[in-house]
């Protein structure tokens, strides 16, 4: 688990990050969204360790950064903006390099470093000299140095950028593959990319996390809003006002027909909590009214309209 905890970075006069609170659990693949200059290098580089904040807490499995760097900064791989990488080192002695920084016992440094390749799909390229390789493969490498020590979390500032359609597919599903059981946070320009490979999405906008979400979770509606959207058999005009005097219910509304016999209302609950009940109260209901139901699916607000929304205005 990483957290950063009311944390603010300056840079002589200019704030980059203000009061950021953010959490990324074990299991989790968290997605850093931000337009340029948002603070998201800032913010990888805090949970990196790289520089400290000038006011709150980095944690790293609830140790603080500044008191046990040694221990947080062991639970950590990173792969930066540019990977560092020795261009005239063979993969194979390059990541043998990185485990010997990383205090991977001699013993255990070549069985190590074949599970790595393995892990990044380098099998074939161990041998090769680093400064010959394609973007995609280097970057393929640059995320093997960050599993070297085996760190439990892994931080990647914009892993695929520059790479080909081809090879972005392919460290999307390595990064897929490596979030298995570890904690991941990487930063990203690329709503898709988020909505695809992340459980979970963080917005930062001018140096603060303006929203945070659970993608695995129902409806991203304002404020953990639940809205569920009914395809019915029946009539509107005996329908919504029978659905609006459930008691979790806020708000039901018409939306067009695309079908004569089915009606298409669109209901908003108080909470998403309420989800269960919700949806209890509402079979009973339409049962009584012998309406049945032809669907009955959350909605929600895709990513990128919530992220246009949040950071627009700028
Ligand atoms: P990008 O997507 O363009 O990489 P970002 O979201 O990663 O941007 P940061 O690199 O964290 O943003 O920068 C946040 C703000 O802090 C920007 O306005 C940037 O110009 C500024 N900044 C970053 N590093 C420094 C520095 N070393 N000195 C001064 N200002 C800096």
């Amino acid at each position: 688990m990483i957290a950063l905890e009311n944390v603010t970075k300056t840079y002589g006069q200019h704030i980059a990050l203000k009061d950021v609170s953010l959490r990324v659990e074990r299991g989790q693949i968290a997605g850093l969204l931000g337009r340029n200059g948002a603070g998201k290098t800032t913010a990888l580089n805090l949970l990196t360790g790289y520089f400290p904040p000038d006011a709150g807490k980095v944690t790293v499995d609830g140790m603080d950064m500044l008191e046990k760097p040694r221990e947080c900064k062991r639970r950590i791989g990173y792969l930066p903006e540019r990977p560092p990488l020795y261009d005239e080192m063979t993969v194979r002695d390059y990541l043998g390099f990185v485990s010997d920084l990383r205090e991977v016992a001699p013993g255990d440094r070549k069985r190590h470093v074949g599970e790595i390749l393995e892990v990044c799909d380098l099998g074939e390229t161990a041998d090769r000299i680093i400064g010959n390789l394609s973007k995609g493969t280097r970057q393929r490498v640059g995320i093997a140095q960050a599993l070297c020590g085996s760190p439990e979390v892994l931080i990647l500032d914009e892993p695929t950028v520059g790479l080909d359609p081809k090879q972005v597919v392919e460290i999307r599903s390595l990064i897929r593959r490596l979030g298995e059981g570890r904690t991941i946070l990487f930063s990203s320009h690329i709503i898709s990319e988020v909505q695809q490979l992340c459980t979970h999405a963080l917005i930062l906008h001018e140096g603060r996390l303006i929203r945070a979400f659970d993608l695995r979770e129902g409806p991203m509606g304002e404020n953990g809003t639940l809205r569920l959207r009914l395809s019915v058999r029946g009539k509107e005009s005996e329908l919504l006002p029978a659905i609006r005097s459930i008691p979790c219910v806020r708000q039901a509304e018409r939306l067009e027909r695309t079908d004569p016999d089915t009606a298409e209302i669109r209901i908003v609950g108080a909470r998403q909590d309420d989800r269960g009940l919700l949806t209890d109260q509402l079979f009973r209901l339409l049962a009584a009214l012998d309406a049945p139901i032809r669907r009955l699916q959350p909605e929600r607000d895709d990513l990128e309209s919530v992220f246009l929304e949040a950071t627009s205005g700028t």
